[in-house]
């Protein structure tokens, strides 16, 4: 029997891209690396501007902070350092390399080669900081962070989401099956970290082909995998917390709280990389789709890259898109052009097509969006107070509990844009708390 959560919708999969394998993507003449692709503080540079960098090279870091450091994809020259408006639309510095395609490594690059046994916990989590990994699932928290705070918690299940809810998605599905021992291999080491004698892998029943090559790869009754209902938004912690263990998280609290943590495949992987050829977090895959790309690919590349480059590797586009997006179709962030580079979130890059015009929805009070909301909660509501401006209205209907999952605007047939109204009620009250 598939487990699974109460809610959620079921939007097309357009899994395009299932059956291609992952192909690398050539690292382009010039990258342009943001110093900030995690959630905290953006990395501060320690590179300037002529100076020759390696492969593994440090480019910006801030020990002293929520942060992870930022490393160099290719050998070459560093031509600019400027401030850059990122895929979140924030002001982040970036630095700018001519690629010598030497791919010369940095001296600092070494395999760990103590058995995982005999190093500490915080000497591993200390690795992983240096390695720069943040989750790869599209949040971008970092991951030490998370395992630090884990730590120090209660914690007694460790989940590995390789759900990939999103449609279009198939990054995880791809690596799953095409390296399940970097995955394997990078949760052993978290539960060595974690002191934790057992693993979850929650998997959404439509990649039975990943799930049963991960139980082949598995030696032993340590890690189990367990099928979840293909149904989004499986993925969301909260939801996978629930249907793995049946534990709920109060509003305010974190997975840590309920003694869980959950870790993206991906982000296992590279940790398993990171530790095995010391090799940093240079690249990731990303899906390249859409109804608006030619051939559309599962792609590996190197953080810097343009998505201009990209869309070009793939053919181009068979229609000009109305929207581009980075990360999944429901939570991603929508842009009009190509005009961004791949960082350590980018699971996808789609070009689609607009299905809804959402700019004139009307609510016809169906109550749908109620139903499907995972978090119990009425959208409507939000999106009515938030019209108006009533956000503290919108306040004592719990809106900052919205986990901005999308699934309310998915089912909505009133077209009403409703994540729109939830974010705009959500900033607002944010920016006039009392707390800020
Ligand atoms: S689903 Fe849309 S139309 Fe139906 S109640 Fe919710 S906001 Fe209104
Ligand atoms: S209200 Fe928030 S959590 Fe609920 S379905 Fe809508 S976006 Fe998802």
């Amino acid at each position: 029997m598939a487990y699974t959560f109460k809610g959620g919708v079921h939007p097309g999969e357009h899994k395009l891209t299932e059956r291609s394998a992952i192909t690398n993507f050539p690292a382009p003449a010039h990258l342009c690396i943001p110093l900030q692709q995690h959630i905290g503080a953006p990395a501060k540079a320690l590179v300037s501007v002529g100076d020759k960098v390696c492969v593994g090279t440090v480019l910006g870091d801030t020990p002293d902070a929520l942060c992870v450091p930022v490393h160099s994809p290719v050998s070459g020259t560093v031509t600019a350092i400027s401030a850059r408006v990122d895929a979140m639309g924030r002001k982040v510095e970036h630095v700018e390399i001519d690629n010598d395609f030497e791919r010369t490594r940095d001296n600092a690059v070494e395999p760990f080669t103590k058995p995982i046994l005999e190093a500490s916990a915080e000497e591993l989590i200390e690795l992983i900081r240096r390695a720069g990994i943040c989750g790869m699932g599209g949040a971008g928290f970092p991951t030490y962070a998370k395992l630090k705070s884990a730590l120090n918690a209660n914690v007694d299940k460790l989940i590995i989401n390789a759900c990939e809810c999103e449609p279009y998605l198939t990054a995880d599905h791809r690596l799953l099956l095409e390296d399940p021992a970097a995955v394997i291999g990078g949760i052993k080491i978290v539960m060595r970290i974690l002191d934790l004698g057992d693993a979850t892998i929650a998997i959404e029943d439509n990649k039975r082909d990943a799930a049963l090559l991960l139980r082949q790869t598995i030696q032993d009754e340590l890690i189990r995998v367990h099928l979840l209902k293909t149904k989004y938004p499986q993925g969301d912690e909260r939801q996978i917390i629930y249907a793995i263990t049946s534990r709920q998280i109060p509003a305010g609290k974190l997975p840590s709280d309920v003694g869980a943590v959950v870790l993206n495949a991906a982000t296992c992987a590279a940790i398993y990389s990171a530790l095995v050829t010391g090799m940093p977090l240079i690249d990731r895959i990303v899906t390249v789709t859409g109804d608006c790309v030619q051939h559309p690919m599962n792609l590996r590349v190197p953080f810097g890259t343009s998505f201009a480059d990209l869309f070009e590797y793939c053919g181009g586009f068979t229609a000009e898109p109305d929207k581009i997006v980075t990360g999944g179709p429901m939570m991603g962030s929508a842009r009009f052009d190509a005009d961004g580079v791949v960082t350590k979130t980018t699971s996808g890059l789609l070009a689609l097509k607009q299905v809804k015009d959402r700019e004139n929805g009307t609510c016809i009070h169906c109550g749908k969006c109620a139903e499907v909301c995972p978090m119990y909660l009425s959208p409507l509501y939000f999106a009515a107070y938030a019209k108006v401006g009533e956000y503290t209205r919108a306040l004592e209907f719990d809106v900052m509990s919205c986990v901005e999952c999308g699934a309310c605007a998915h089912i909505c047939p009133g077209a009403v844009p409703l994540v729109q109204y939830i974010r705009t009620a959500k900033t607002y009250i944010r920016e006039h708390s009392p707390k800020k």
